[in-house]
């Protein structure tokens, strides 16, 4: 075989120095003229010799180049995870706590959410960074790229487009099936039994932190029946879906909590998701970059079997009235609240709850039916409410809660449930501490 390939490269290279240098030589002559010399100029033939030396090295990478494309579109195989699809963050996620891999890229997402109280919650976590890493999933070895587009948005998020690529061999390209379902998998075991909090992200929903412990609703202790009614009345709106389409009437049904802070109305809400297997979108009206567009979008984007929270909805009109003259938003406008709530459409039903300390500031126009369908006055802490808390706290101490209540109305003043928990964490095994503290209890503001 080596023979043959010799006697084809001789045979090629004699065939080419005899008949085929006569045209050759021909050419040249008749371009350069017969004595022009050029031909025994040893300087001339040997740039030629170079220039044809570049042109088939330039040829042969091209072809080395070409080739190892084609063999990569053979040997391999790419799965692209655009950042707007759902499995984006599962596989973030899911990779951030994958034990075979190499990233030296790593990237922190920080997840901040102001309280009413003005206070502030971080929580941080580490997932792969923009660049290459190297995981290593059932056996089979996947080169992960992550990309940020310089140029294009997310038109969703207003935050620039990212792209995640897996390659692996072709061979290999059914872990690709698993891995997702396994992210996926994993995802939702970090939601079962949980309540997952979305707050907003430019134009878009994203979780708030890890998912919450689902609290039990009767750990929220509201005034005799006011818990059932509420339950009773969302269970009776979920169970009515025909009913609302026969009529042509939007599925939804908005709910106003108001009272004293600290009375249990966030709580309640949570603890009503949870029961209902809900997760909660909350949403702070007077966050300073949020405009009617926006408000819109988010209202109208809320993920499936989700309440849509809107917290303290009297302060988000106080201070910032959109400037008529200067022609620009400067927030929500009242009308753009109306407007997104009477624009809340979906196929699925729609829970609004809003909540508000001071119910007298809100326009009637904002609490009118179809806006809001049910009212319920959650206020501070009445005898049976005190007796129910004690009680939870101190199991089979009946005579200390009777002396608490005592001391609770000799105090003589509104106490919220909040306040109670606050004595009762305080002397978590000492009744008659929590009794003796309770008579200095400060009064809390009033249900105007
Ligand atoms: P609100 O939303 O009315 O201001 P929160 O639900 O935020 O009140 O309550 C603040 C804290 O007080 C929470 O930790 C909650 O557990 C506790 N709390 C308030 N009211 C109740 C209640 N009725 N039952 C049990 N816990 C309560």
């Amino acid at each position: 075989m080596a023979d043959a390939t010799t006697a084809a490269a001789t045979a090629g290279s004699s065939a080419a120095s005899a008949p085929a240098a006569a045209p050759s030589g021909n050419f040249l002559t008749s371009m350069l003229g017969e004595n022009s010399g050029f031909l025994e100029n040893p300087l001339f033939t040997g740039g030629m010799g170079l220039m044809v030396l570049g042109a088939v090295v330039a040829l042969g990478r091209t072809g080395i180049v070409q080739g190892s494309q084609f063999l990569q579109r053979q040997l391999l195989v790419d799965l692209e995870i655009a950042s707007k699809d759902r499995s984006y963050a599962w596989f973030l996620e899911w990779m951030s706590h994958h034990p075979q891999r190499s990233s030296r890229h790593l990237a922190v997402q920080t997840t901040v959410k102001q309280h009413a109280s003005g206070s502030f919650t971080t929580q941080f976590s580490l997932v792969p960074g923009p660049g290459r890493h190297l995981i290593r999933y059932k056996g089979a070895f996947m080169l992960v790229k992550r990309e940020r587009s310089n140029r294009l948005l997310d038109m969703n998020s207003g935050s620039p487009f990212e792209t995640i690529t897996l390659t692996t061999l072709y061979r290999d390209r059914y872990v690709f099936q698993e891995l997702l379902a396994e992210a996926q998998q994993r995802a939702q075991k970090m939601q079962a039994g949980k309540t997952v909090i979305y707050t907003s992200f430019g134009p878009e929903w994203r979780p708030f932190g890890q998912p919450r412990r689902k609290r039990e609703l009767d750990s929220v202790i509201l005034d005799k029946g006011v818990s059932e009614s509420i339950v009773e009345d969302v269970n009776d709106f979920l169970k009515n879906s025909q009913w609302y389409h026969d009529r042509g009437i939007p599925y939804r049904r908005g709910y106003l909590l108001y009272g004293p802070p600290g009375s249990g109305k966030s709580s309640f809400i949570q603890a009503l998701a949870g029961e209902l297997d809900y997760n909660i979108c909350i949403l702070n009206l007077a966050e300073a970059t949020l405009t009617d567009d926006r408000l819109n979008h988010l209202m109208n984007h809320v993920p499936e079997r989700t309440f849509l929270l809107l917290e303290d909805i009297d302060s988000a009109f106080n201070e910032r009235k959109q400037s008529a003259d200067q022609g620009y938003h400067s927030g929500v406008t009242f009308s753009g609240l109306l407007n997104a709530l009477d624009g809340v459409a979906s196929a699925e039903e729609r829970i609004i709850f809003m909540t508000t300390n001071h119910p007298e500031r809100l326009d009637p126009a904002l609490i009118r039916p179809g806006r809001v369908d049910f009212k319920e006055c959650i206020d501070n802490a009445t005898e049976y409410q005190a007796e129910k808390m004690f009680m939870r706290f101190f199991p089979g101490e009946e005579k200390l809660c009777n002396e608490f209540i005592q001391t609770l109305k000799a105090n003589n003043k509104l106490v919220s449930t909040a306040q109670m928990q606050g004595l009762f964490v305080m002397n978590k095994t000492d009744p008659v501490g929590a009794i003796h503290m309770a008579q200095y209890l400060p009064e809390n503001e009033g249900t105007p």
